[in-house]
């Protein structure tokens, strides 16, 4: 059966990048004979000088019929402070994000071997590293009502969010960790603030409810403050994370700089249906864009997501993973990665290599 991909490149950097994985998906659809059809959207900035909204309609349709959404970044310095707030760039990820119910936010930390001597901690602590953070996306402090500024009784101005997870919402992203889990090493740590924080409590209680439906999965749960920590004394002793909106999203940007390839890290967001969308950790990056330097391996690693969870071929998957590696062993890197003894790339040139790798396999 014919699934289809959605591809959005976005904004800056967002182009280029799009474009190698583009080539590398193509090539793994003849190759495997996947039977993918490939739809294009656009969304963030260019969406809005285009069509007058970051999220344009024609974008929403296609997104709805789409298996599969595979996005580069979006904004830049030329729309900050040009559109209200409901019409930037920023506003049209938001926008897509809730629209679809992408609840469920997968951020793999893992250390790619070639790149260790790289990474800010003794390689020694990352070599071998390999976490899945799932952050909850679409509820916690970033949404809850009440929220805003008011005037309290003595006249002074107060700011204000609500931090409110239903039982619902806590068991939804939880039974998303266990069945990753079992697909891994089997233990999820649940990163609370149970001491402090009555949504937490409330977190960690159904947390233990579901666990009971995986008892070939180990559940631990953390503190927030001592799992950051940990995260940077002994990363390794983590398998699957699951937090809650705002602790997911310190702490995953905290564990993918620890592998010390921040370039290098995919990300997925799931909903229900686990039609997915499919985006590079990092941004825009409007200071290089359009000078073909960018380093596309995050995206063409998102690709690889989508192809695993969303288009059930895990084998191809795999393959472009591989063919990363193989890229990565022969010393070719883009600027952002480079060491000495390699070999400098464009992000083109990076995008026809893993093509090549992909063929040799
Ligand atoms: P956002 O708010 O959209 O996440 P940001 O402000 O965090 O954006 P990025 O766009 O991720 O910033 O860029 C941060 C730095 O990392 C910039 O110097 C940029 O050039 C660099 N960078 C980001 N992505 C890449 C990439 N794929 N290849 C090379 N350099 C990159
Ligand atoms: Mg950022």
């Amino acid at each position: 059966m014919t699934k289809k991909v959605l591809l959005i490149e976005g904004d800056g950097i967002g182009i280029e990048i799009v474009a190698q994985a583009e080539k590398v998906l193509k090539a793994v659809n003849e190759k495997d004979n996947l039977g993918l059809e490939f739809d294009y959207g656009m969304l963030g900035g260019r969406a809005y000088d285009q069509h007058g909204h970051p999220y344009p309609e024609e974008t929403k349709v296609k997104a709805h019929q789409s298996d599969g959404i595979l996005f580069g970044a979006l904004g830049g310095p030329q729309w900050d402070g040009k559109t209200e707030r409901h019409l930037r760039p920023e506003q049209g990820l938001l926008d897509i994000r809730s629209d679809l119910g992408l609840f469920a936010n997968f951020r793999p930390a893992t250390a790619f071997p070639q790149l260790v001597d790289a990474a800010p901690l003794k390689p020694e602590l990352v070599s071998g590293l390999d976490i899945l953070i799932i952050r909850e996306l679409t509820g916690g402090i970033y949404f809850g009502q009440p929220r805003g500024i008011r005037t309290n009784d003595q006249g002074e101005r107060e700011g204000f969010n609500t931090d409110v997870y239903s039982e619902s919402e806590i068991r939804r992203i939880g039974h998303v960790a266990f069945q990753a889990a079992q697909k891994r090493d089997k233990r999820v740590c649940s990163i609370d603030k149970a001491n402090v924080l009555d949504v937490t409590v409330l977190w960690r209680e159904i947390m233990e409810e579901v666990a009971k439906d995986y008892p070939d999965v180990e559940l631990s749960h953390m503190y927030v403050d001592n799992a950051a920590m940990q995260l940077v004394i002994n990363p390794k002793q983590f398998d699957v994370i699951v937090t809650g909106n705002l602790f997911g999203d310190i702490l995953s940007d905290e564990a993918s700089m620890v592998t010390g390839s921040i370039g290098m890290l995919p990300s997925a967001s799931l909903n229900e249906k686990s039609a997915g969308f499919y985006e590079p950790c990092h941004g825009s990056a409007p200071d290089i864009a359009g000078q073909n330097v960018a380093n596309p391996l995050a995206t063409i690693m998102s690709a690889a997501m989508m192809l695993q969870y969303s288009l059930n071929a895990p084998e191809s998957a795999q393959k472009i993973t591989q063919a990363v590696n193989i890229v990565l062993d022969k010393g070719l890197r883009t600027r952002d990665i480079q060491s000495e003894g390699c070999t400098i790339v464009s992000c083109s040139e990076m995008g026809e290599a893993v093509v090549e790798a992909l063929n040799t396999l």
